[in-house]
């Protein structure tokens, strides 16, 4: 027997991924239907390590966007931090990329969106950690840092 959706991965709602996190371990099935067959033991094993790492960092990330949502929205140096993000991300498109964009507008997996997160978070607080406007932002410094920790993402178009 093989859970999917809710049933194998119930999570709070803060990232409103519940539904997307259950199409995806239908899409997941459909690519080892098509590998293997009707093979179900070798199809459920490959379908829990495929999924299981990455309904967990989707559990994790929910519960983190509440904890954002209710403590850090009104904080102006979270502000100021959301700011630096989208310059980054607008200055290196295809490497910094928001953690909640790679959730929310591409096909990149909760895992890897959970990972490359946490080290544009670092980079973020190094490079936020002196400066109180953008103009003050070292961009020799965030393109050093960027393209060392980060490397590029393929993005579907
Ligand atoms: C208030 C709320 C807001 C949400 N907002 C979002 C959102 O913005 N974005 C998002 O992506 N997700 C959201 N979700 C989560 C999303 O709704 C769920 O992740 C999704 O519906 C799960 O789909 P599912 O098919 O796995 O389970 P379900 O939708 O729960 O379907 C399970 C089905 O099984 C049936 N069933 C149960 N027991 C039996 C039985 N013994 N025999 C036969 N049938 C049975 C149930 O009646 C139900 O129809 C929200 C959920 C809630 C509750």
């Amino acid at each position: 027997m093989l859970l999917l959706g809710d049933a194998a991965h119930a999570i709070v709602p803060f990232f409103g991924q519940g539904i997307n996190c259950g199409f995806e371990d239908c899409s997941c099935l459909l690519e080892l239907l098509d590998r293997h067959g009707a093979d179900w033991a070798r199809l459920f094993r490959e379908f829990e390590q495929a999924r299981k790492i990455n309904t967990d960092a989707i559990a994790d990330m929910a519960v983190e966007n509440f904890v954002e949502m209710r403590d850090r929205v009104a904080d102006p140096k979270f502000l100021f931090r959301k700011m630096v993000e989208l310059a980054l991300e607008e200055k290196f498109p295809r490497l910094f990329v928001p953690k909640y964009a790679m959730v929310t507008f591409h096909r990149i997996p909760y895992v890897t969106a959970m990972q490359r997160g946490a080290v544009q978070e670092r980079i973020l607080a190094e490079l936020c950690a002196s400066i109180e406007q953008i103009e003050d932002l070292d961009w020799n410094k965030a393109e050093r840092m960027v393209r060392s920790e980060l490397t590029p993402l393929e993005l579907a178009a």
